[in-house]
């Protein structure tokens, strides 16, 4: 009977199993390596503890790598997600924007129904196990003086982690494997700007851009949130994802996050409603003039922005040059940003294992036969809203389904 060791109890690792023991049954003996006292920490964590299980409309193009991606999710598109967590039970809905998640609105729903999966399939899971190494030697693996036909790692990434590298990359690293750089991604983005404080708390709705030494790279409409030295929100997070994928690709000089507040409105009309404003009341105050359209720590911000010094002087003393730089900050208001390097603060990392090395789908090593990889531990990052979990959940499955066909052929 093959052994196989999975290194990871995670949303890949446990799909991997569990999809191994569903085609094989008893003709395979699966076993996971767990370091934590309990399995699928960061899927408990997902959408907030609502567990954002995947995306209607995931595609290669939410991933860094859609080539290397493409016939993965090919092979696990989400309706093959809906399907098998529907014959384990689970039901899944999905919201305006395509995110999915359990009809219960709770992650334990998703961990609940592989746990009992797993149960039911016997899955020996040893929990409490950090494997900070492994060997290869006659063509199989040994962990723990055991030893194993296959090795799956979905061992997942040091996103929330509290540690910068995984102990089991030196013996993947032995084996002729490379790993890329790690930056944070679908993270909050720093910032220096000099008001932020003041504006820690609030929420705008806006087109986001992040322009990165002078070129506009991604837009995105939604809300933004304002934090203490940091922009966040789902559409920064995505930015983030922007920012840490460049950043593997060559240093950053300048990188800014650009704030349209008023996206559906030309200049012209922003500056043309402005004006009908003033005209309309002269006897307002200029730190009046913007209520009517924003929060009032972000119309004074706006106007300190614009250069606009005399607050209680009255709307009718602006002249058009400064309703024009008024004008110039709701449309494009300005935010330097920072690189950061806190790989504990973000929901995932962007780089991992170089997936040069790596076949796809069967997502086995060209280095070492039988050595496979999944998830968040290889070179793939998706963007926010269940991309991450999606990609996790179809490389598992894609790894057992390859491991499932060379056992199958082996015994012809
Ligand atoms: C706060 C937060 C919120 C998130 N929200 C979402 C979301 O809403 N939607 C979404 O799609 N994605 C979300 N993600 C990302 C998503 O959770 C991950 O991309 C996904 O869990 C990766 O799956 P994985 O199997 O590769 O790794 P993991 O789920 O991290 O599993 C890896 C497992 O391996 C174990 N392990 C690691 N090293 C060893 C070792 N050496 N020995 C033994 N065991 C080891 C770990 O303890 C872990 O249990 C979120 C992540 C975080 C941190």
């Amino acid at each position: 009977m093959k052994k196989i060791a999975i290194i990871g109890g995670g949303a890949s690792g446990l799909m991997a199993a569990l999809t191994l023991k569903k085609e094989l049954k008893s003709n395979i003996d699966v076993e996971i390596y767990e370091r934590n006292n309990k399995i699928g920490k960061k899927i408990l964590m997902s959408g907030n503890g609502k567990g954002n299980i995947s995306n209607f409309f995931v595609s290669e193009k939410n991933y860094n790598n859609p080539i290397f991606v493409k016939p993965i999710i090919d092979n696990f598109k989400v309706d093959s997600l809906i399907k098998e967590f529907f014959e384990y039970g689970l039901s899944l809905v999905k919201d305006d924007t395509g995110r999915m998640y359990p009809q219960s609105d709770s992650s334990n729903s998703i961990l609940d129904t592989l746990r009992m999966q797993l149960d039911n399939y016997k899955v020996k899971i040893n929990n409490d196990m950090y494997i900070d190494s492994f060997e290869f030697k006659d063509n199989v693996f040994w962990i723990d003086n055991k030893k194993y036909d296959y090795l799956v790692l979905a061992v997942g990434s040091v996103a929330s982690n509290k540690e910068t590298k995984n102990k089991i990359q030196d013996s993947v690293e032995k084996l002729g494997h490379s790993f890329t750089k790690f930056y944070p991604s679908l993270s909050q983005i720093l910032t220096n700007y000099t008001n932020i404080r003041s504006l820690s708390g609030i929420r705008v709705k806006a087109l986001a851009k992040i322009a990165i030494d002078g070129k506009v790279i991604k837009e995105e409409y939604g809300e933004v949130l304002f934090k203490d030295n940091a922009l966040s929100g789902i559409v920064v997070l995505n930015l983030s994802a922007v920012l840490a994928r460049r950043s593997q690709e060559k240093t950053i000089n300048d990188a800014e996050v650009i704030l349209d507040l008023l996206p559906n409105l030309s200049a012209q009309e922003v500056f043309d409603i402005l004006l009908y404003n003033i005209k309309s009341n002269p006897w307002k105050t200029i730190d009046q003039l913007l209520l009517g359209q924003f929060n009032k720590m972000i119309s004074q911000s706006i106007l300190k922005d614009s250069g606009i010094t005399d607050f209680k002087a009255r709307v009718d003393s602006l002249r058009a040059d400064d309703i024009k730089m008024i004008v110039k900050t709701i449309k494009n208001w300005r935010f330097k940003v920072g690189i950061s390097k806190d790989l504990n603060n973000c929901q995932v990392i962007s780089g991992g294992v170089d997936i040069n090395d790596i076949e796809s789908p069967s997502l086995e090593s060209k280095k070492v036969k039988n050595l496979y990889f999944c998830g968040e531990f290889l070179n793939i990052d998706g963007e926010c809203g269940g991309f991450n979990l999606h990609f996790a959940f179809a490389s598992g499955y894609n790894v057992a389904q390859s491991i499932v066909k060379k056992i199958n052929n082996d015994e012809k």
